[in-house]
């Protein structure tokens, strides 16, 4: 998507953190940190949600959560960080871009 800022910063367009990526995912740390930890996974193709998900993209979601597993540990935050994805402008998602926050440092109910 030409105007979407995170498929800019998976074209290299716009600066990041960068912290992990491979051949499907990237993963940067928030601009706006909302923990000590807070890093944000994201698929390189455009999918708006988590509602945009389907059958195709069975091994991209696999694929995904793997990556919040390995940028956990990276961050060095394995067995004590939430994951969490906003969908849907109502559940208070800004980017339209499918990403998942890793959190952590700090308690966040629920
Ligand atoms: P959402 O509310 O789940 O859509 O979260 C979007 C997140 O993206 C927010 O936590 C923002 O701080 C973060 N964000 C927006 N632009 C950038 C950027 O250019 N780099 C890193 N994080 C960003």
């Amino acid at each position: 998507m030409e105007d979407c800022i995170f498929c800019k910063i998976v074209r290299r367009e716009l600066p990041a953190d960068v912290v992990f990526e491979n051949e499907e995912t990237i993963a940067f740390k928030d601009i706006n940190p909302m923990a000590p930890t807070h890093v944000l996974v994201v698929p390189k193709k455009h999918l708006a949600s988590l509602d945009d998900l389907t059958g195709d993209d069975v091994g991209l979601a696999g694929n995904l959560l793997l990556a919040v597993k390995e940028v956990a540990a990276l961050s060095g935050v394995a067995g004590g960080y939430k994951m969490l994805s906003n969908c849907g402008e109502a559940a208070g998602q800004v980017v339209p871009h499918l990403h998942f926050h890793i959190l952590a440092g700090k308690k966040f109910v629920p």
